[in-house]
C-alpha cells in the first residue's frame, strides 16, 4: 500500500494535478438550481416524479412543478419569505421534503436541513446558528422547537393552515422573469451542517452555481454510455437531510427525469419489497445497507433483478464486503463514490454506468468528477504528490462550498488561498487516475455514514460537573464502521460511573452520537498548543 514518504527535491517544486477520466463539459451553472433540475419537467410532465413507498402516493413532474411553486408562493404570501431567508427542514424522507426544498429555493431562500431525530438541543442550536426564520416540520417534532424565539414561524405540513384568498395569484409561473431575477448563481441554496475537518458542526454554504455544477458533473454530458435515464427508478432511502441523498439521489434524479421512490427509514424487508414491487433500477446505499443485503438470508426471497446499479458512499466499503455483495447481486454494478458535504459533495465517482469502458476496481472510489481538479498533498509539508503516493486529497472547482456560514476562520482553514478544499482524507490516485482512500487526518467519526463531531460530544462531557477533561475518538466496528468512545479525566474529589456519563450524553444527542465506552484516564494527551493528540489515543485504543 502506498504510504507517506520524504519527497524528492524535484517533487517538492512540481505540482501533480489530477483530472477526471471523462472530458469536461459545458455547464450552465449560472442557472438557478430549480430551473436547472426541472428544465425538462415540461417534457416529462405526465411521468412519475416521486412515489411515497409507504402510501403509494405518486406525484408527476407536472404536479411537483406546480405544487412546489404553490408552496413557494404560500411561504412568501403568509410568512413574507424572501431571498436570503433561511428555512429549516426538520422532516423525514417524504414527498413534502421535495416540494418544500424546491419551494424555498424558488424564492432565493436557503434550505437548512436537520435530522428529525435530533434532540431539542441539537435542533435549536442549528436553527439559532443559521438564524432560521421558518421551520417546516411535522406535528410530532414541534415540541423540539419549544425553546426557539417566538418569532420563528413553525409550519407543520401535516396540519397546514387553510389557503388564503389571493394566495395563488402571487404564484410565479414556470417561466416567470420575476423569479429568474430573484435568484443569483452565487446565492446560497442549501445549508447542510458538517463539522468538516475540525471543531463543531458548521453551516456549509452550497450555492446554486455549486449544486448545478455538482449535478452536471454526475449526470450531464455525453457519457460513454447512457447514465441515468427517465426510465430509471431511484431508491431514496438515505436521509434527504444529508447532502449525499439531497444531491446525488433527489436532485440528480430530477435533472434526469427519473422516478424517486421515497422510503422514510431503512428496514430490510420493506426495502426489498419496494425494490421488487417498483422495479428499482438504481440503489444509492451506504456500507451498512450494503452489509445487510450481502449477509441477510431474507434477500433470497425477493426478486432484485431490476437493480442495475448500486452506489455506495459516505463511509469506507471493505473489499470483502464488496465481493460478498457482488456475489449476492451479480446483475448489478456496484460502484463507490467519495464525497464530503463541503465539496458539494461529490469528489470522485465510479463510472459504473460505463463498466465496459471503465471496469470498477475493488476498493476504488472512482475517478475525480469532471470539470474539477484534484491534488494529493503531504499533510505535514503541503508538497504535491505524484501517482500512487498517499497524502491529503484536495479538490478545486465551481462545485465546492462558498464557505462556512459566519465562520471565515474555519473557512480559511479548509479552503486555502488558491481555492483548494482540503478534505482531511488521506488517499492516493493510481496510474489509472482512480482514487483510493486509506485514512483520515481529521477528527470526524462516521457511524453508519452519519457524522459525529468529537468536539460536540467532548463539550457535553466536560459540561458534567464530575468531568475535568474529555476526548472522543472513533473505535472500529464491523456493523457501524466506527463507534464514538470517550477518554475521560474525573475532576479531583468527584466520582462518576461509566453508565452515568453514557446516559448524560445520550439524553442530549441523536442516537449515533452516543458514547459506546468510557475509558477513565489521568490526563488527555495534548500538543503544546492544547490540541488533543488523537493519534496517541487511537494507539492506546488498539492496545486495549
Ligand atoms: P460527509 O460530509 O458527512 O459526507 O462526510 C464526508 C466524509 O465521509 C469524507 O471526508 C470521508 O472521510 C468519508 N467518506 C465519504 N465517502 C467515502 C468513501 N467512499 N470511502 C471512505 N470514506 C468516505
Amino acid at each position: 500500500m502506498p504510504h507517506l514518504r520524504n519527497p524528492s527535491p524535484e517533487s517538492q517544486t512540481r505540482e501533480y494535478l489530477y483530472r477526471s477520466k471523462l472530458p469536461d463539459i459545458a455547464i450552465a451553472n449560472d442557472t438557478p438550481l430549480v430551473d436547472y433540475v426541472l428544465e425538462r419537467a415540461a417534457r416529462f410532465s405526465a411521468r412519475p416524479c416521486v412515489i411515497d413507498g409507504k402510501s403509494g402516493t405518486t406525484l408527476t413532474y407536472g404536479q411537483v412543478a406546480v405544487q412546489s411553486a404553490r408552496l413557494s408562493a404560500s411561504l412568501a404570501a403568509r410568512h413574507g419569505l424572501r431571498r436570503g431567508d433561511v428555512v429549516m427542514l426538520l422532516l423525514p424522507n417524504c414527498i413534502e421534503f421535495v416540494l418544500a426544498f424546491l419551494g424555498i429555493l424558488r424564492r432565493g431562500a436557503v434550505a437548512t436541513t436537520a435530522n428529525p431525530f435530533y434532540t431539542a438541543r441539537e435542533v435549536c442550536e442549528q436553527a439559532r446558528a443559521c438564524n432560521a426564520r421558518i421551520v417546516i416540520t411535522l406535528s410530532p417534532y414541534v415540541p423540539k422547537l419549544a425553546e426557539l424565539d417566538p418569532d420563528v414561524v413553525i409550519f407543520t405540513i401535516d396540519a397546514p393552515p387553510p389557503p388564503q384568498d389571493g394566495e395563488n395569484s402571487r404564484q410565479d409561473g414556470e417561466n416567470s422573469p420575476r423569479r429568474k431575477l430573484v435568484v443569483q448563481p452565487d446565492d446560497v441554496a442549501a445549508l447542510p451542517y458538517s463539522s468538516g475537518t475540525t471543531g463543531l458542526p458548521k453551516g456549509v454554504m452550497l450555492t446554486h452555481r455549486g449544486l448545478v455544477t455538482s449535478i452536471a458533473q454526475q449526470v450531464d454530458g455525453a457519457n460513454p454510455n447512457i447514465y441515468w435515464t427517465p426510465d430509471d427508478v431511484v431508491l431514496c432511502v438515505l436521509p434527504l437531510f444529508h447532502i449525499y441523498c439531497m444531491n446525488s439521489v433527489f436532485l440528480c434524479s430530477l435533472r434526469v427525469g427519473a422516478t424517486i421512490l421515497i422510503m422514510p427509514k431503512f428496514e430490510i424487508a420493506e426495502l426489498l419489497e419496494l425494490i421488487q414491487r417498483h422495479r428499482v433500477t438504481i440503489a444509492p446505499f451506504v456500507p451498512p445497507i450494503v452489509l445487510a443485503i450481502a449477509k441477510n438470508p431474507i434477500v433470497d426471497k425477493y426478486d432484485l433483478s431490476s437493480v442495475r446499479m448500486v452506489l455506495s458512499g459516505a463511509a469506507p466499503l471493505g473489499k470483502e464486503l464488496e465481493d460478498a455483495f457482488r456475489a449476492r447481486l451479480p446483475l448489478a454494478v456496484l460502484g463507490q463514490g467519495y464525497g464530503m458535504t463541503e465539496a458539494g459533495p461529490v469528489i470522485a465517482m465510479n463510472l459504473a454506468f460505463a463498466k465496459e469502458v471503465f471496469p470498477v476496481k475493488p476498493g476504488s472510489c472512482g475517478t475525480i468528477v469532471r470539470n474539477a481538479t484534484a491534488k494529493v498533498v503531504d499533510p505535514e509539508t503541503g508538497v504535491s504528490l505524484p501517482h500512487n503516493q498517499a497524502g491529503e486529497i484536495c479538490i478545486k472547482g465551481a462545485q465546492i462550498m462558498k464557505g462556512y456560514l459566519n465562520d471565515p476562520e474555519a473557512t480559511a482553514l479548509t479552503i486555502d488561498k488558491e481555492g483548494w478544499l482540503h478534505t482531511g482524507d488521506v488517499g492516493y490516485i493510481d496510474d489509472n487516475d482512480e482514487v483510493f482512500l486509506v485514512d483520515r487526518v481529521k477528527e470526524i467519526i462516521k457511524f453508519k455514514g452519519f457524522q459525529v463531531a468529537p468536539a460536540e460530544v467532548e463539550a457535553i462531557l466536560t459540561s458534567h460537573p464530575c468531568v475535568a477533561d474529555a476526548a472522543v475518538i472513533p473505535k472500529k466496528d464491523e456493523t457501524a464502521g466506527e463507534l464514538p468512545v470517550a477518554f475521560v479525566v474525573i475532576a479531583n474529589g468527584f466520582k462518576v460511573s461509566e453508565e452515568e456519563l453514557k446516559l448524560f450524553v445520550s439524553q442530549q444527542v441523536v442516537f449515533y452520537k452516543k458514547i459506546h465506552k468510557v475509558y477513565f484516564v489521568d490526563s488527555i494527551p495534548k500538543s503544546p498548543a492544547g490540541k488533543i493528540l488523537r493519534k496517541d489515543l487511537r494507539s492506546k485504543l488498539e492496545l486495549n
